[in-house]
């Protein structure tokens, strides 16, 4: 696990005022360009999960179903997506959380999940964690039980386990 870590701390790429000024950015797509390191991840996140019995795997759009559609099929779990307002198509339920400025909205297919189901919410990345705790009421709203929120990368000098302490919150490397 250190090793993955560290090799994850050399290999994500800060890209710095983007999307707007003071942000900077992590971006993982050399983690996606090494087939060795891709497999890695997916391969700890499984190994993390495979006796938990997990039932299903949600994940954030979008980065995040990059690794969740990769783990859901390596686990042989089913893949649900969680989605920004108004992109599903058929009957959802939806969740609101707040941003710096104003509020946004994530989205489920309302039987993607049910009683019984036991989940991981996965992303690539969590920064304040409302998107991750909004998707968790998604899944118990619809019943789910909420085993654990994983992230490939931890911003934890913004302090997301604080919103998230209801949950065990993993995450492969942290920034701190
Ligand atoms: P939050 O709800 O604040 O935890 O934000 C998490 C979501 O925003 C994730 O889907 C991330 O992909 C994205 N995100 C937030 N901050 C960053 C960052 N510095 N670099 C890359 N993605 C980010």
């Amino acid at each position: 696990m250190a090793e993955l870590s560290e090799k994850l701390r050399r290999t994500i790429r800060d890209v710095p005022d983007f999307p707007k000024p003071g942000i900077i950015f992590k971006d993982i797509t050399p983690v996606l360009k090494s087939p060795e390191l891709f497999r890695k991840v997916i391969q700890a996140f499984c190994d993390r999960y495979r006796e938990k019995g997990v039932t299903a795997i949600v994940a954030i759009e979008s980065r995040g179903f990059i690794f969740g559609g990769a783990l859901a099929e390596r686990m042989g779990v089913p893949f649900v997506p969680v989605r920004k307002k108004s992109k599903l198509p058929y009957k959802t339920v939806s969740a609101t959380y707040e941003l710096e400025y104003g509020t946004d909205s994530v989205e489920m297919h309302a039987d993607a999940l049910g009683q019984g189901d036991r989940v991981v919410v996965l992303d690539d990345l969590v920064a304040t964690g409302g998107t991750a705790q909004a998707t968790a009421r998604l899944c118990e709203q619809l019943g789910a039980e909420v085993v654990e929120l994983a992230f490939v990368i931890e911003l934890a000098f913004l302090h997301p386990r604080k919103k998230l302490s209801k949950y065990p919150v993993f995450s492969l490397v942290t920034f701190d």
